[in-house]
């Protein structure tokens, strides 16, 4: 095998010759260094031709920026301590180039650091919300639930799901299954306690996350839900309504975070076989549930 030169790494070799060249004054237009620029750029020409260039074009798989507000702020120090210093050494020794770079590369990095903190603060909502709701995602709310769910800690679970959406569907065709699914979802938020977190778990299911709370407390909730959902009509974009029902179940801290979503979801099918529209705690679930 013969080492090659990397053609990302050969002008970065000539560039840095080129400094310290120039820093001892040995630089002369038109000496060896020219040649291994050009050498640089026939390495990069030459590259395009390896099969693998396609795949550049190719969109990367979606990420999360890395980016939290420590970092951001680590970001914007090292970003603002050369200029700063640099204008610290001017106000003591007075270089009239010098406050204007300083003020100007500032000014530069802080706006591109904001911009880069909106763009992470917007991806991170985009992450956790669902569109069609607006209610927290699936994965945000298995996220707090396993921030929540440690040994001894007090808190609740409702799983929901709308009664024969299928045939909302069929009635209404998706878009109008869409309206009212998105009206249910506001009405669920509106409910909840604040510090509770209701999620969209599934295509019509719902999930809400309740710190703190207790059977006696689970049971109030999920009662002003089911009322709140199933009693007033949902109104249509062509000027009808509709009135859907919820089954819900609900567990409290059983031992991990799994299991209290499986006794949620026996407990949610209970109330689907006892004939829908009421709600089911995971501690009255037979062993024989679902
Ligand atoms: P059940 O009372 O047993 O829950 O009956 P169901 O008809 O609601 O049955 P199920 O919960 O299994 O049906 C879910 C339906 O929800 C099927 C699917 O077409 C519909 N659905 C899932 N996601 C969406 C969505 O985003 N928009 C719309 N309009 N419909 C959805
Ligand atoms: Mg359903
Ligand atoms: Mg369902």
């Amino acid at each position: 095998m013969t080492a090659r030169p990397h053609p990302n790494r050969t002008p970065a070799v000539a560039d840095g010759t080129y400094l310290f060249q120039t820093l001892n004054g040995t630089y002369r237009a038109g000496n060896l260094l020219d040649a291994f620029w050009m050498g640089a750029a026939v390495c990069i020409g030459t590259a395009v031709l390896h099969p693998s260039v396609p795949k550049l074009a190719e969109r990367a798989p979606a990420a999360t920026p890395d980016a939290n507000p420590a970092r951001l702020a680590v970001l914007t120090l090292a970003a603002t301590v050369a200029p700063l210093t640099t204008l610290g050494l001017y106000l003591r020794h007075a270089d009239p180039q010098v406050p204007v770079a300083s003020i100007t590369c500032t000014a530069i990095f802080l706006l591109v650091i904001g911009r880069m903190a909106g763009l992470v603060s917007a991806q991170r909502h985009t992450a956790v919300t669902d569109e069609l709701t607006g209610l927290r995602t699936r994965r945000a709310f298995q996220t707090a639930l396993a921030r929540t769910a440690r040994p001894g800690a007090r808190i609740g679970v409702l799983l929901i799901d709308i009664d024969h959406f299928k045939r909302v569907n069929d009635t209404l065709g998706h878009h109008g299954g869409d309206v009212v699914l998105a009206e249910v979802a506001g009405r669920l938020r509106a409910l909840s306690r604040p510090g509770d977190l209701v999620a969209r778990y599934g295509g019509e299911e719902f999930a809400v996350l309740l710190p703190g709370a207790g059977p006696d407390d689970l049971a109030a909730v999920a009662e002003r839900f089911r009322a709140g959902v199933g009693g007033a009509r949902i109104g249509l974009p062509d000027g009808g309504a509709i009135t859907v029902t919820i089954s819900i179940g609900g567990a409290g801290m059983v031992t991990t975070a799994h299991e209290l979503m499986l006794s949620a979801d026996r407990a949610l099918y209970a109330s689907k076989d006892a004939g829908r529209d009421r709600y089911t705690a995971a501690d009255l679930v037979g062993a024989a549930g679902r």
